[in-house]
């Protein structure tokens, strides 16, 4: 019988995070997984300081390749430095490489960089396998908008799922514990019957690789099922990939709401920064925790009104628990903070104070507001508008009370 092999794309912070989790299941449970867990990094050179203890004398102060550290010392010293990672991390700088033989992928780098990514994957991975998105962003072509896992799934032709929830990485990898979601619709083509076979082998309606996507429509991809000598991939099999005593894990369907309610908090907390950096406190933040929840769950009936599931912002880590920590201790939060104490922007602070790591609040701020400006929806997400706005400096922190004055 065969096992699942995994691989992770992606190195930042929360890659790293949950490559070293992953690997920590995947020892405990070598009679369904590999035990390695290929991690692909964005590869740059480092230049490790005197201070650093992996600092050789004999290597100076010539930069090294970020890969080689990580196999070497099993820390990832840029984006996650001071946790040790499991030897069964593996680090590798070619992304066909990493992908190859892999029947779970797991994305998780930031958003922007997803096209480039997914054109170089493509023909590289195999068939059947199966994807979980931890990407908090949204992607708009052509005046449309689609979720990530979904972008991901249609272009690579397989199905994705999502991850999110109330997560900082560096306090996962501190195991420090919290809780997470994972939305994933098992499709039909992978449902075993009690004796072991795929429902695809039984059922001409399913065998055909149909599956729902997240408006409720039968998807344009057809899928390839995964194969019988591999454990089958459902709830129970990515609960036990992801959960670790640290990392409490609820498996849902509703990828609608797991990927929107990461996706758009963003937004939210980076308005929570600009009305703390202006200093007003927990009363203001309130307001806007309050009012961004209420326009993230009318986009999500407004441009997903056959699937949205609104239990899921109220239950969920991926709802409000996501919200919460965003805004009180996230990096979207935390900066755009900063940025207005300093009178610089955003986008400054990212560039000089976040040594290569991204906020994803910035660009998501940007696709969203003109993915509603282009439907001439302004109006109905002052919240979100005022964003952008505040982010070009066409409005200043001062004006947000006046966009909901009654
Ligand atoms: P990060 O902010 O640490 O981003 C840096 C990563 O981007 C590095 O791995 C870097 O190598 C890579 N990169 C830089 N230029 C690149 C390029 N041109 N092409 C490809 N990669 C490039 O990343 P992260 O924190 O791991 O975030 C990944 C996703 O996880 C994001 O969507 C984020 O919202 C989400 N997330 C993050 C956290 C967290 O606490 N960090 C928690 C939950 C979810
Ligand atoms: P930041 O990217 O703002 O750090 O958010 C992390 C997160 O998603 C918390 O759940």
């Amino acid at each position: 019988r065969q096992k699942h092999k995994v691989t992770v794309i992606g190195s930042g912070n929360w890659g790293t995070t949950v490559a070293k989790l992953l690997a920590e299941s995947t020892r405990e449970h070598p009679d369904v997984f590999e035990e390695e867990v290929q991690m692909w990094v964005y590869e740059e050179k480092v230049t490790l300081p005197k201070t650093s203890p992996h600092y050789d004398p004999a290597v100076g102060d010539e930069p090294q390749n970020l890969t080689g550290i990580i196999n070497k010392y099993h820390e990832n010293v840029k984006y996650l430095p001071n946790i040790p990672l499991p030897s069964n991390v593996i680090a590798n700088p070619s992304l066909q490489d990493a992908v190859k033989g892999s029947t779970i992928l797991v994305f998780n780098f930031p958003h922007e960089f997803i096209n480039n990514i997914l054109r170089q994957v493509k023909d590289h991975i195999l068939p059947y396998a199966r994807g979980i998105s931890c990407i908090k962003g949204v992607t708009v072509t052509d005046d449309k908008i689609e979720l990530i896992c979904e972008h991901i799934g249609d272009t690579l032709g397989i199905y994705c799922g999502a991850l999110s929830g109330a997560n900082i990485a560096s306090e996962i990898a501190n195991e420090e514990w919290c809780e997470t979601t994972i939305a994933y619709n098992t499709p039909p083509c992978d449902i075993r019957s009690a004796n072991g076979s795929s429902n695809g082998s039984e059922s001409p309606a399913s065998s055909n690789g149909e599956h729902k996507d997240s408006r409720g429509q039968v998807s344009k991809t057809k899928l390839v099922p995964l194969p019988l000598d591999y454990p089958p991939l459902d709830h129970e099999e990515f609960h036990k990939l992801f959960s670790r005593p640290y990392f409490t894990v609820s498996m849902v369907s509703d990828v609608v709401g797991v990927s929107l309610g990461g996706a758009l908090k963003n937004i939210v907390a980076i308005a929570c920064g600009f009305v703390e950096g202006h200093g007003w406190n927990m009363t203001a933040k309130t307001a806007v925790m309050r009012r961004g929840m209420l326009e993230i769950i009318a986009f999500a009936r407004e441009f997903f009104p056959e699937t949205i599931q609104e239990k899921t912002f109220w239950e969920e880590s991926a709802g409000w628990g996501d919200m919460i920590v965003s805004c009180t201790a996230a990096r979207n939060w935390r900066y755009s903070k900063m940025a207005v104490e300093r009178g610089v922007s955003v986008q400054e602070i990212e560039r000089t104070e976040l040594n290569g790591q991204k906020l994803q609040g910035i660009s998501t701020t940007r696709e969203v507001s003109s993915f509603l400006r282009s439907r001439g929806l302004e109006n109905h997400y002052p919240l979100f508008m005022a964003v952008e706005l505040i982010l070009d400096q066409k409005i200043k922190v001062d004006d947000i009370p006046k966009l909901f004055r009654k």
